[in-house]
């Protein structure tokens, strides 16, 4: 029987490859601009960290998490996302102490158990941001400005960026309950997953996709009009910058995002080229976080790229040459002759190819072809015995002698240029 991958799981093929490459390097060129140092953290963690740090009734805890129980008794889980596992981090490793302002990212493989479409897996990458100790809203705006920086720097030009304040520890419980309370009359004509909701978690209501569903909903009080002074005036702040940064955005209500711990802040980039999981980017305010998970009081800010919706929207990468020289030595001394060569070739930085199989000429020549080599140095019986390679430049089809004392550096030349 042939085993095949996993439901949700892809595989990212080495033709796929340049891309992911190019979204990587402007992520390690453009984030030290900004004062980001990279963290790497472990794939698993334990159950706990993700009911406490992302919020019991989120979909992702009640539904899509991959947990299973260690030898040992515990409970571990795969990451669903980078943001809690990078807090326990930072307060294990008292991070904040030798740096008040410290500023994080990673990048890597998230882990949810979600219905499997284009542009939605079960392991899927993201590039993760999270900055610590900023109150100010300079750092919201500074945040946007590079979500949106760095998805310019993978060449992705066409987006909308969507705005929303979600309110805090002082405003937001007022709101809630006032929502639902409006549920209770709404909520018997909403879908089964807004019913429970109303009662467990009403803001998710907000979030509901159902067609049915959006003409009540619009009609539910907004937590616009409810943001405590602190809220509102961070919030005109956050905005007042955009614009004197020049940075379009369109506000939207209802933008609450998928995880509990959010404050003040959230956003989303969205492109309408993805077709129905349109969301590139997410991201927002988390100032509380760090407290619940144990550490100290700390603010925190941050956002989440889904690299294989990134890399669908960047433009391809260039296809890479697999040789940059092929040898083709016909005889066997000329083959020994061609190994070390091509070993020679190889640590001055060129890509050399030879053909180790025992392969005629004719064969040879269309393995080069294949590997897109742009050049083939031939050493046959003739070239031996004179002291030289013909060396065949394949793009001009032309041809020339080069002695053998002279070929190491012909060809790394013809390598470079
Ligand atoms: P969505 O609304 O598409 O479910 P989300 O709000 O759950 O997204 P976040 O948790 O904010 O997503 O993660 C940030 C980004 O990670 C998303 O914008 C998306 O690009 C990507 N992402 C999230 N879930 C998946 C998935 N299952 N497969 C591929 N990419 C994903
Ligand atoms: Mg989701």
């Amino acid at each position: 029987m042939k085993i095949q991958a996993v439901r949700g799981a892809r595989d990212i093929l080495p033709d796929e490859i340049p891309a992911w490459h190019r979204i990587e390097r402007a992520a390690l060129s453009l984030f030290p601009r900004y004062g980001y140092r990279e963290i790497r953290t472990p794939v698993f963690e334990e159950t706990d960290l993700f009911a406490r740090g992302i919020g019991a009734e989120t979909d992702i805890v009640a539904k899509e998490m991959y947990t299973f129980a260690d030898k040992d008794g515990g409970s571990l889980t795969l990451r669903p996302e980078a943001t809690a596992g990078i807090v326990r981090a930072v307060i294990e490793h008292n991070l904040m102490n030798a740096d008040p302002a410290l500023k994080v990212w990673a990048v890597g493989p998230m882990f949810r158990r979600e219905r499997p479409q284009k542009g939605r897996y079960r392991q899927f990458y993201q590039v993760d941001v999270e900055a610590f100790g900023f109150t100010s809203p300079t750092i919201d705006a500074e945040t946007i400005e590079l979500a949106l920086g760095y998805l310019e720097a993978c060449g992705v030009l066409q987006h909308e960026l969507v705005l929303n304040s979600v309110g805090d520890r002082h405003c937001r419980p007022a709101y809630v309950e006032r929502l639902r309370e409006s549920l209770r009359k709404l909520a018997p004509s909403l879908c089964g997953d807004c019913r429970r909701r109303a009662e467990t978690n009403p803001l998710r209501v907000l979030d509901c996709k159902v067609p049915e569903d959006q003409a009540a909903i619009d009609t539910l009080p907004r937590i616009a009009d409810h943001l405590c002074a602190d809220c509102s005036s961070h919030f005109a702040e956050v905005r007042r910058q955009l614009d004197l940064l020049g940075i379009p955005y369109r506000l939207d209500h209802r933008l609450v995002r998928g995880l509990d711990y959010y404050v003040r802040t959230t956003f989303e980039v969205t492109s309408d080229r993805l077709g129905a999981q349109s969301s590139v980017l997410g991201g927002g305010r988390y100032d509380g976080l760090v407290r619940d998970l144990g550490g100290p009081d700390v603010a925190g800010i941050g956002f989440a790229v889904g690299m294989e919706r990134l890399a669908l929207l960047a433009p391809p990468g260039e296809t890479e040459t697999r040789a940059d020289v092929f040898l083709l030595p016909v005889g066997k001394g000329a083959f020994d002759r061609a190994l070390v060569l091509q070993r020679e070739l190889r640590r001055a930085g060129a890509r050399a190819m030879l053909d180790p199989e025992d392969r005629s000429f004719k064969a040879r020549m269309k393995l080069a072809d294949r590997l897109g080599a742009r050049v083939v140095a031939i050493l046959g019986d003739d070239e031996m015995a004179r002291g030289v390679w013909t060396v065949r430049d394949m793009a001009r089809s032309e041809q020339e002698d080069v002695p053998e004392e002279r070929i190491l550096e012909h060809l790394k030349e013809k390598a470079n240029g």
